[in-house]
């Protein structure tokens, strides 16, 4: 058999969640989400090497679990194993993407790995069905752009993409995903999204008409995290949590809002993306 290539780079997009919308918990202990997902410009940058045998991982920045633990790890090896090539890969993870932040950057890393070892080694493999294993964003993140998704987030469909400046905004602490879904409570459910309006408003540089129903469960976690989110709105802006938190997303309403919330939030990480296409 014939490598394709020897070497493939990928980017891995961060996702936001312009809004989040928790249906109900299913018997299995998941729960139902209806949500927008958003690929941004923030990205860990992976290379990826034909070897003759066996996954290695480096990884440069970032707090994240090395070897087997990692999701670009089991990625290869789900790859790997499902396309029935002898060979091996080395990976060089460059992290960039604040890690349990509510980015997605562990999935979006998993993605990346299925999209380059399938050029570095083609097979018929049904892609989406190993993302689905590897996490409920991983499908999503193996195209980005923008999407609705439904189910645990596996069911999504693409919308017609829109432009738009962000700044995201992240506490210095960590939320894991886990324990902010172990916090919710039924009441914290809530119906549908708005999809057309939030984005129409997003587009007309308006308030969205956007929620997240983590925030209830996330604030229960971290009550400073609500008094941020206060702080945030008596700026004159709209924050919005993404995904299980604790970043925020805000619509940029000045070129400089970076810089602002900056000086007004120490120590936080700043950062101004775009959305972007996968
Ligand atoms: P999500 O919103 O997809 O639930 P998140 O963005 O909040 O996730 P991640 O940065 O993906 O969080 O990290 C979630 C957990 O996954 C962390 O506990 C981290 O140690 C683990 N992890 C495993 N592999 C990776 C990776 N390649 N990058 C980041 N985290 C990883």
């Amino acid at each position: 058999m014939l490598l394709a290539s020897m070497e493939a780079r990928e980017k891995a997009l961060a996702k936001i969640n312009l809004g989040l919308a928790v249906r109900r918990r299913r018997p299995d202990g998941y729960h139902e989400l209806h949500t927008v997902f958003a690929t941004v410009s923030l990205a860990d940058a992976l290379r990826l090497k034909a070897t003759p045998r066996g996954i290695q991982l480096s990884i440069n920045g970032g707090q994240v679990p090395k070897g087997a633990a990692n999701l670009a790890w089991r990625a290869a090896e789900r790859y790997l194993e499902a396309a029935g090539w002898p060979g091996g890969v080395a990976i060089e993870l460059e992290k960039r993407i604040p890690v349990a932040a509510g980015l997605g950057g562990g999935s979006a890393d998993a993605a990346a790995v299925l999209r380059g070892l399938r050029r570095i080694y083609p097979a018929p493999v049904d892609l989406r069905a190993l993302a689905l294993g590897l996490g409920a964003d991983v499908p999503f993140l193996l195209e980005g752009g923008l999407a609705e998704a439904e189910g645990i987030g596996e069911r999504t469909k693409g919308l017609a993409p829109i432009g738009g400046h962000f700044v995201l905004l992240k506490p210095p602490f960590a939320l894991e995903t886990r324990a902010v879904y172990a916090a919710l409570v039924p009441n914290d459910h809530g119906p549908p999204l708005p999809v057309a309006a939030i984005l129409e408003a997003l587009a007309q540089g308006r308030c969205p008409p956007w929620r997240n129903d983590l925030e209830k469960a996330a604030f229960r976690l971290k009550p400073e995290l609500l008094r941020i989110r206060q702080a945030l709105e008596a700026e004159g802006l709209c924050p919005l949590l993404s995904g299980s938190g604790p970043t925020f997303i805000v619509p940029q309403t000045e070129t400089d809002l970076a810089d602002r919330l900056r000086e007004r939030f120490p120590g936080f990480w700043i950062q101004t993306v775009h959305l972007e296409k996968g």
